[in-house]
Parts: structure tokens; sequence; C-alpha cells
């Protein structure tokens, strides 16, 4: 399993990457461009990620327009299997993370602070949790 967790706190970047240690590789971005940058990479290589952790509110580029972008370059490459994109949404942002959701940028979201029981059971309801 291979994850990038994308948020303008290292705080927050380093606790989900804690939780997911075990479970597989995971790299962290500070900003949308960041990500983008990553993930062209990745593709590039043919080794993508599986799961990205995305932020909404960032500086700069928001986590929204970054998961757009990054469905733009899967669409441009013709990948057959999209990334799961989970929104990492403050309580004040639940709507643009439903947009997002509704819109097929993300496939799921979850609330901050994120606790490890909601981590887990999102990794699960995607069926990352034994990859
Ligand atoms: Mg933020």
């Amino acid at each position: 399993m291979k994850c990038l967790i994308v948020d303008d706190e290292i705080f927050c970047r380093e606790f989900v990457a804690t939780l997911l240690r075990s479970m597989g590789d995971c790299h962290q971005a500070g900003s949308g461009d960041e990500a983008i940058v990553k993930v062209r990479a990745a593709l590039d290589a043919n080794d993508p990620y599986d799961v990205i952790f995305m932020d909404i509110m960032m500086p700069g580029m928001s986590g929204h327009d970054a998961a757009k972008a990054i469905r733009g370059l899967e669409k441009e490459r013709n990948v057959e299997k999209r990334v799961d994109i989970v929104m990492l949404t403050g309580l004040n942002s639940t709507n643009e993370a439903m947009d997002s959701f509704c819109n097929a940028q993300s496939s799921a979201y979850l609330v901050k602070p994120v606790s490890k029981d909601g981590l887990y059971n999102v990794m699960s309801k995607l069926g990352l949790m034994h990859r």
C-alpha cells in the first residue's frame, strides 16, 4: 500500500503517517502543488499511489483544486484504476468535502481532528486495510 498525505500542517501529516506506517509506504506533501508533482512522478514511474489523504484548507492551491488536477492527470494518461482520494476537512468546510465527493473527485472524507478509528474505518471501507 502506497499513500500520500497532503496537509499544510506537519503535525496532521505526521499523525496520519504514524497510524498508517505499519500498512505501507507513506509519503507526504505540504501543498497541493507538491502533491501534484509527486503524483505525476508516481504515474511516470508506473508506481501510482493507492490512496491520497488531502487537506482541503491549504494556503495557495486548495485540496479541492489539487484533487481536480490529479483527476485531470489520470484522465490525460487514461489511468484505469483511479487513486482513492480521502478529503480531510475541518467542520467549517464539510460542504466543499461533499462537493468534491459528489463530483467524484474524492472517494470519502474525514472530519478533522482525524481519529484512529475514523481513519481505519475509511481504509477498511476502501478495501485498503490489508493491501
Ligand atoms: Mg490545512
